[in-house]
């Protein structure tokens, strides 16, 4: 594999950027050396600056689930774009996506658009407080809300991937404010309740882990939060920022059944753009302002272009299309088991249709220290066994593997040959 291009851009990078990139996990720092410069990408493949092509899992980390540079995206993209790029006023683009995310939600009753997953959160949770008058988060081990200073605290994604239990410059207030529980463990959420229920403004959860690599929850857990919130009187916010039209349209609260009171998203509805929302009951989010006193605003919130690769991206999902993700992704898993197995190499995997997690242990994770009980030296042995036979994985143990629309079944099929011998490679 050839790396010139790549190691001379990222030392050049390293001296002018943090860590020499835009977001901790890109710099490969938990499976060593250095990443790679990306150039282009097109269905389920990306190029790298280098010349080599790889199938590609990490699909902008979960965002493009029709694969990269779709025509149908690229072509309402770029001819929304020759009519501008941003005004800061209404649009229609947006009104199309609203009606997209609305109709597909049913909980989802009003939104408002922002630009990242981070802002999403950290503004939903803002509006848990104003609506509630209390003071307190609920969160829970190893799921990821983005990096607003009240969900650092035993967070997933690049502080499970870089061990940090906690991050610097958050104040002692802002951490007193956030209690945590384990994922799953219902008799400690009920715990929390009991003891302080009538202080906490929400309980925020990903309704399937995808930040700690997979962890699936237990329906029962789900549950369990929404008869918490319900009787203390907080509100229960599910995080669909990746599990948002990736598991259903609905999201997970289709698929398990569960009404949240408000809902983050990102990811998908920007189509490979940047953007998030949130939404919720009409009564809740009518407290935002312009209509309520929760202030929050952005100079380039429902972006056009963003917008309109988020319309064209859910006009382009259909139900057949999460029965073909979920079919491609299960097959993945089957087949990684099987060349594990033959490898004699311990390996488990959990997988939410297209959401798939890969685990060196004996069994699946059903909490984050249960997750955290990988072998992940094994897991960069075998990310770099796979990259060098053509295969583009999350350079961490704690993240998704994503299958979008564009992988085939002969995506599945070279991917498991890389397997099979990149899994002895890591049993080593
Ligand atoms: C990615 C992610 C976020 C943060 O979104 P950004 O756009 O990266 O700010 C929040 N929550 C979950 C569940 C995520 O996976």
């Amino acid at each position: 594999m050839r790396r010139r291009v790549s190691e001379s851009l990222y030392s050049k990078s390293s001296k002018l950027m943090v860590g020499g990139v835009s977001s901790p996990v890109r710099a490969f720092k938990a499976v060593g050396g250095s990443p790679l410069f990306l150039a282009r990408g097109k269905g389920s493949h990306v190029w790298d600056e280098d010349g080599n092509r790889f199938t590609d899992y990490v699909c902008s980390w979960g965002a493009l689930i029709l694969g990269h540079a779709d025509p149908g995206v690229l072509a309402y993209l770029s001819r929304r774009m020759r009519d501008g790029t941003s005004f800061g006023a209404p649009t229609r683009e947006e009104l199309r996506l609203a009606e997209k995310v609305c109709s597909a939600m049913p909980s989802v009753e009003k939104l408002r658009f922002v630009s990242s997953g981070t802002e999403a959160t950290m503004s939903a949770l803002r509006l848990a407080r104003g609506y509630t008058g209390r003071p307190k988060l609920l969160k829970f081990d190893g799921c990821y809300h983005g990096h607003a200073d009240s969900f650092l605290t035993k967070a997933g994604s690049g502080m499970a991937t870089l061990g940090l239990p906690a991050s610097a410059g958050v104040t002692d207030g802002a951490a007193a404010d956030t209690i945590t529980a384990g994922y799953n463990d219902v008799a400690a959420a009920e715990e929390v309740f009991r003891r302080e229920g009538d202080r906490i403004a929400a309980a925020i959860v990903e309704p399937v882990a995808g930040n700690m690599g997979v962890v699936l929850p237990d329906a029962e857990f789900l549950r369990a939060l929404r008869r918490l919130t319900a009787s203390s009187g907080a509100l229960l916010i599910f995080d669909e920022v990746i599990t948002g039209f990736r598991l259903a349209p609905g999201g997970a609260q289709e698929v398990y059944g569960v009404k949240p009171d408000l809902t983050t998203l990102g990811k998908i509805i920007g189509g490979g753009l940047p953007v998030g929302a949130y939404g919720g009951k009409k009564e809740v989010m009518s407290m935002v302002s312009p209509e309520g006193p929760v202030y929050q605003a952005g100079t380039l919130s429902g972006n056009p272009a963003a917008m309109a690769a988020g319309v064209k991206t859910l006009g382009s999902l259909s139900r057949g299309s999460y029965q073909r993700l979920s079919r491609l992704a299960g097959e993945l898993e089957k087949r990684l088991r099987e060349e594990a197995g033959a490898a004699g190499t311990t390996l488990s995997t959990s997988r939410a249709g297209s959401m798939l997690g890969i685990f060196f242990r004996d069994s699946a994770p059903r909490s984050f220290a249960e997750a955290k009980d990988t072998d992940t030296k094994a897991y960069a042995k075998f990310f770099w066994g796979m990259l060098r036979r053509g295969v583009y994985l999350p350079p961490s143990a704690f993240e998704t593997v994503f299958v979008s629309l564009a992988h085939s079944q002969r995506d599945v099929e070279t991917t498991a040959e890389a397997a099979s011998a990149a899994l002895r490679e890591a049993r080593a």
